[in-house]
């Protein structure tokens, strides 16, 4: 009942069977419960994924966003199997959480969380979909362990320490969920895009996107091969 309810007309257009069966089947930690996360916890259980986990940063386990976006997904979407955590997210934990999954998507707005997230891809060969939205600016990748660069690849020389303090503006939340969305589902259905070995930039204020192309870093601490 549940694929006829939520995947009759999504995004992608007429779905097989095998598909809707696959997103049902399919398990997404939503990794970052601000507007850019909720907007794509929203965009996915409409698309009939079976299993949503919800996380919030590092340092705010089990916050009231993450209980009231709960509360939302039981009420709109009853058969969705919604999972919490009410604990910080550490490489120890980490690992057995992140394992629950079929896809991670990177909504944190701290880049501790981001890397810890990135490092526990690698090591469990998760894939990953990355994305950022502040003030007007926006940009999103998917990051394949050992196919595509990581964030450490993408990223050797960010603060750490540094935070998004930018509210977003609402259109390159919409924009950068919509696209994150999209390359979840996409990986889901196994279908290619061209969101791998690209970093995809949005401006709100000009309308402009770009497209970078990312390489791997040989030395990466993370998912080096040196
Ligand atoms: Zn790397």
């Amino acid at each position: 009942m549940i694929k006829e309810k939520y995947t009759k007309n999504i995004m992608l257009g007429e779905l097989g069977e095998r598909e809707k069966t696959k997103l049902l089947n399919s398990k997404i930690l939503i990794a970052g419960c601000n507007e850019l996360g909720t907007k794509i916890l929203a965009n996915l259980a409409y698309c009939g994924i079976g299993t949503i986990g919800i996380f919030d940063s590092i340092n705010r386990p089990e916050s009231e966003k993450i209980i009231s976006a709960k509360i939302w997904l039981e009420k709109n979407y009853k058969d969705i199997n919604v999972k919490t955590y009410n604990e910080e997210i550490n490489k120890t934990n980490g690992e057995r959480i992140v394992r629950e999954y079929n896809l991670l998507i990177d909504c944190f707005d701290d880049y501790q969380s981001k890397f810890l997230l990135n490092e526990l891809a690698v090591k469990c060969n998760i894939p990953m979909v990355h994305g950022v939205a502040a003030k007007n600016y926006g940009h999103a990748t998917i990051i394949i362990p050992h196919k595509t660069p990581c964030l450490a690849c993408i990223f050797p020389n960010v603060d750490k320490e540094a935070k998004m303090q930018e509210e977003a503006a609402a259109f390159a939340v919409n924009a950068i969920g919509a696209i994150m969305s999209q390359s979840a589902v996409n990986q889901l259905l196994e279908i290619k895009d061209d969101l791998e070995n690209t970093l995809l930039t949005y401006s709100s204020e000009n309308m402009k996107l770009k497209e970078i192309k990312l390489s791997f870093n040989q030395d990466c601490r993370v998912c080096g091969q040196k």
